[in-house]
């Protein structure tokens, strides 16, 4: 009796191949209003929709040299042991971020991909309730982690493309628990110098945390930038810094992220992240991809070079962007964005519509960016 399988045991059932039976069960409340993440279109999904041999994705911020060559080398070193779990604390990985950084390894949490920490984040430390602030163009794993927790989300407009961090003060209350601060941020590439977050840090209480994503900063070509932010913690024990190794450092797919922060942080975290969060071949390579600064350098420089390329000729085209300080460039369209991205997709190359009058663009290879102003300027 199916139905009696069904309520009993609560499962999705297969009668055959073609009927499937499903028994809504019903997800946490707070669940209702979420959408999975739509992530940039893979290039085998474009490849194959449109029939093409060649595609270029600009879309997701990937590092187009790919990654140093030591952490493969690494990561092949370690393929032998693929039978044992990884190091659950992360022991090696954590000691060099700690000395690097001049902080204690007590100060170190390790993420699958610092996504993860946004998801860890929220679940240590938001209450039904709490108000986050963030703002309205950012990472959009802020709102849907304070969503899922029950928070509420209080968004703060950019101005000028940029945070309003001024603004963002100005929504705090004493139901507020967490400050989103994307620098510089993602979509817009758009930074703000430091001594203004060190004016939010002086003005909240420290029973709100301040994240400051730094997904970007290896990319940041302006000196009011401050590259050295855990000099801060010291002085801002609720300052959380989130780093990645999935930009600069190339290692997306490994999926690897970090936080430094105070240490009783880093132990409520322990409580409740999985007990092997971050595989071993991730903590292998992103240790061996610290030592190569070189290719850190390299990568800066051909994103510079490439930023002020599309720069150039999308003034020439007067076509409107946001100056940025990261691997991308936030530009308006007159057309409808959505049928931009989609002629330029057919035409292979994968760029991120963002809302209906602008799109993403990552920055690519020189012969990548090339590819993107010749399409683009037939289309505009
Ligand atoms: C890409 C990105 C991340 C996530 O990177 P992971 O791959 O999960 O480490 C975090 N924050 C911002 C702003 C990003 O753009």
């Amino acid at each position: 009796d199916i139905s009696y399988i069904i309520r009993v045991c609560k499962v999705k059932v297969f009668i055959s191949k073609s009927k499937e039976v499903f028994y809504m069960l019903k997800a946490r409340n707070e669940l209702a209003t979420l959408k999975p993440y739509v992530p940039g279109k893979p290039i085998e999904d474009v490849m194959r929709e449109f029939g093409l041999t060649e595609v270029i994705k600009l879309a997701s911020n990937e590092n187009p040299l790919g990654c140093s060559p030591v952490a493969k080398e690494a990561i092949i070193k370690h393929l032998d042991n693929l039978n044992l779990y990884p190091d659950g604390n992360c022991t090696s990985l954590k000691e060099k971020i700690a000395k690097l950084y001049s902080v204690s390894p007590s100060e170190v949490s390790l993420s699958s991909g610092s996504d993860e920490m946004c998801d860890l984040l929220s679940k240590t430390f938001l209450d039904h309730g709490d108000e986050v602030i963030m703002a309205d163009i950012t990472f959009p794993r802020y709102i849907s982690t304070a969503v899922m927790m029950g928070a509420v989300p209080v968004i703060v407009p950019l101005k000028d493309f940029t945070f309003d961090i001024k603004g963002m003060a100005d929504k705090v209350t004493d139901k507020t628990k967490l400050i989103w601060i994307c620098n510089p941020n993602n979509p817009t590439g758009t930074m703000v110098p430091t001594s203004e977050i060190i004016e939010l840090l002086d003005s909240v209480s420290e029973d709100v945390l301040v994240v400051l994503d730094e997904a970007y900063r290896e990319f940041v070509t302006r000196d009011d930038y401050m590259m050295d932010s855990e000099n801060l913690l010291s002085k801002y024990p609720n300052l959380v810094i989130m780093r990645t190794f999935s930009k600069a450092y190339g290692l997306a797919a490994l999926r690897v992220g970090y936080i430094l922060a105070a240490s009783s942080i880093v132990t409520e975290i322990d409580k409740i992240r999985g007990p092997f969060n971050v595989n071993s071949l991730a903590q292998v390579a992103a240790y061996a991809a610290l030592d190569d600064q070189d290719f850190i350098k390299k990568s800066y420089d051909v994103n510079k070079e490439g930023k002020e390329y599309i720069y150039k000729e999308f003034d020439a085209m007067n076509v409107p962007y946001a100056k940025s300080e990261t691997n991308h460039i936030f530009f308006g369209v007159e057309k409808d964005a959505f049928s931009i991205f989609d002629a330029l997709q057919r035409a292979g190359v994968i760029v991120r519509p963002m809302g209906a009058k602008h799109l993403r663009v990552s920055i690519g290879t020189m012969e990548q960016n090339k590819r993107f102003i010749e399409l683009i300027k037939d289309m505009l």
